[in-house]
């Protein structure tokens, strides 16, 4: 599997962690905003606001029912 020099999970060592791209409020792309592990049964997560650092916080998964 290509990772092409992600980091790797430190909180479950088998997922990678992927940044992810928000957009700003006049449309500009906003890089790196947040970094979310891809294994499922983890995902912890890093995102930064307003040039602060938030851990692990509760992933929103959108209105998703199964
Ligand atoms: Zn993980």
């Amino acid at each position: 599997m290509v990772s092409n020099n992600l980091p790797s999970c430190m909180e479950c060592t088998r997922g990678t962690l992927v940044p992810l791209s928000d957009f700003g409020a006049q449309g500009a792309a906003v890089h790196y905003k947040a970094w979310v592990c891809t294994n499922p049964e983890c995902e912890f997560n890093l995102k930064i606001r307003n040039g602060e650092i938030h851990l692990n916080e509760p992933i929103i998964r959108g209105a998703r029912v199964r």
